[in-house]
């Protein structure tokens, strides 16, 4: 059994929809099939769900309305035998009405869950009933039967195990499987949800249930890339690259994956296969506990909106339990510290979250003088850099010999140096590493470095 999952770029459009049945049809392997919402759908039915709580129903309704015709063009591109167009509408008028009906409820809470959930609903009855249009067998099977989080919104990981495989095995002989990534039900049996961008831990958790040999996610790039595409001319697609490095990337630039959907697959020990929709043909990357390693560092990533903190205090000398101060304060004000390096009289940190700035440095003052630096990237490279770092760190600070360095974090993980830039550097300093980390590789690719 292996896992496919499609994200809303890949289920966006009629054109893209016929794209994946073809993906799902190619092979015999027995398969889940796990979908997003069509693109955008998610984005405004979270304006739908805004409306409704502030009780403005007009603009509700217009939004519904403007979603509905964008899903009426779209069944008349997909479906082009009548008797199926005909279902696929009625499909959509059973969808919508419910949605409209849904204004009127007063559970705030979980109207709002049961709005968001309508996208997942609908792509996956519009791509099942497309499949049986064209004569693939499969099975559409909900994941509200199966999906459940606990009372901590944590999966309950053996409940979805043991559903999914009653359902297996009720369904004997069906070869594909099609259901909804992000929504599930809570403990109270209420629809909810796995968070934005929650279906490929959907995949994920699938995979582990089922013990699945593969789970493949198709999104709209040919897997991850060396580097920043949108920076760097001269990228190219990591073939393989540990959960290690992966789950160190998953929270820079392009987010490719939802960054806690690496775990189940880890654990389990599932290889996860990042595949592009629309050019199915390219490898792709393959995420797996044991790469193989052909080069030592994998990939470069950045971020932006990245402030600096910096506590310098001499009562830091000597003293104990001055971190804990420190970092009790930002667990007061419900932020998350990224980086943080510290020497005797003084520790920078830094946030990606400003909501609480004011307060945070406030309370900071009380322990010595704060500097606050904002407009900054943090760049990570990412790969087995403990394990082989001969010369590698001599050839990532040759290469930014002229860049002036505001911080530096090294061996938090063996599989990640990261160090922070001015963001107007950025772009510079992405392309300076590429050339000083890739030229070797980039050459075997016969990609000319400019
Ligand atoms: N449709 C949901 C979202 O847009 C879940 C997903 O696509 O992964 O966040
Ligand atoms: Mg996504």
């Amino acid at each position: 059994m292996i896992v496919l999952k499609f994200g809303g770029t890949s289920v966006g459009s009629s054109n893209n929809i016929k794209k994946v049945a073809k993906i799902i049809s190619s092979n015999n392997t027995p398969k889940i099939v796990v979908l997003s919402a069509m693109s955008g759908t998610t984005n405004s039915l979270v304006e739908i769900s805004n409306f409704y709580k502030k009780a403005n129903l007009a603009d509700a309704k217009l939004e519904i309305e403007i979603l509905y015709r964008k899903y009426q063009k779209e069944i008349q591109n997909l479906f082009d035998n009548e008797e199926y167009l005909d279902k696929a509408k009625v499909l959509l008028s059973y969808i919508f009405n419910n949605l409209h009906s849904l204004l009127y409820k007063n559970e705030v809470i979980n109207t709002e869950k049961v709005i968001l959930a309508q996208g997942e609903l609908l792509s996956t009855q519009i791509i099942q009933l497309y499949l049986e249009q064209e004569n693939i067998s499969s099975k559409l099977i909900s994941a509200l039967s199966f999906m459940k989080i606990d009372v901590m919104r944590e999966p309950d990981k053996e409940l979805i195990s043991s559903n999914l495989q009653g359902i297996i095995s009720k369904n004997k002989g069906i070869e594909i499987f099609v259901t909804q990534g992000f929504i599930c039900r809570n403990t109270l049996g209420d629809i909810d949800n796995l968070d934005r961008g929650g279906s490929d831990y959907t995949a994920s958790l699938i995979g582990a249930a089922v013990n699945a040999s593969q789970i493949q996610i198709y999104t709209d790039i040919d897997g991850m890339h060396n580097n920043d595409p949108r920076y760097v001319d001269q990228t190219f697609s990591i073939e393989e690259i540990s959960f290690d490095e992966a789950a160190e990337l998953a929270y820079f630039g392009a987010k490719i994956l939802h960054p806690q959907s690496l775990l189940p697959a880890k654990e389990n020990n599932i290889p996860v296969l990042v595949k592009n929709t629309f050019d199915p043909q390219a490898l792709g990357t393959l995420i797996c506990n044991k790469p193989k390693s052909d080069y030592h560092i994998r990939a470069i990533a950045a971020k932006d909106d990245i402030t600096a903190i910096k506590i310098k205090s001499y009562r830091m000398l000597l003293a104990y339990g001055f971190l804990k101060k420190i970092f009790e304060i930002f667990d007061k004000n419900k932020t998350s510290i990224d980086m943080i390096t510290t020497s005797e009289v003084a520790v920078s940190l830094t946030i990606d979250n400003v909501q609480n700035i004011d307060q945070i440095t406030d309370e900071l003052s009380s322990f010595g003088s704060v500097e606050v630096d904002s407009e900054l990237s943090i760049i990570c490279i990412a790969g087995d850099i403990a394990q082989n770092n001969k010369g590698i760190t001599a050839t990532i600070f040759n290469s930014l010999k002229d860049i002036p360095i505001r911080m530096i974090s090294y061996g938090g993980s063996n599989y990640n140096l990261s160090f922070l830039v001015k963001t107007s550097q950025k772009t510079e300093v992405l392309n300076l590493l590429n050339k000083g980390l890739f030229s070797k590789v980039l050459k075997t690719k016969n990609k000319v470095l400019v």
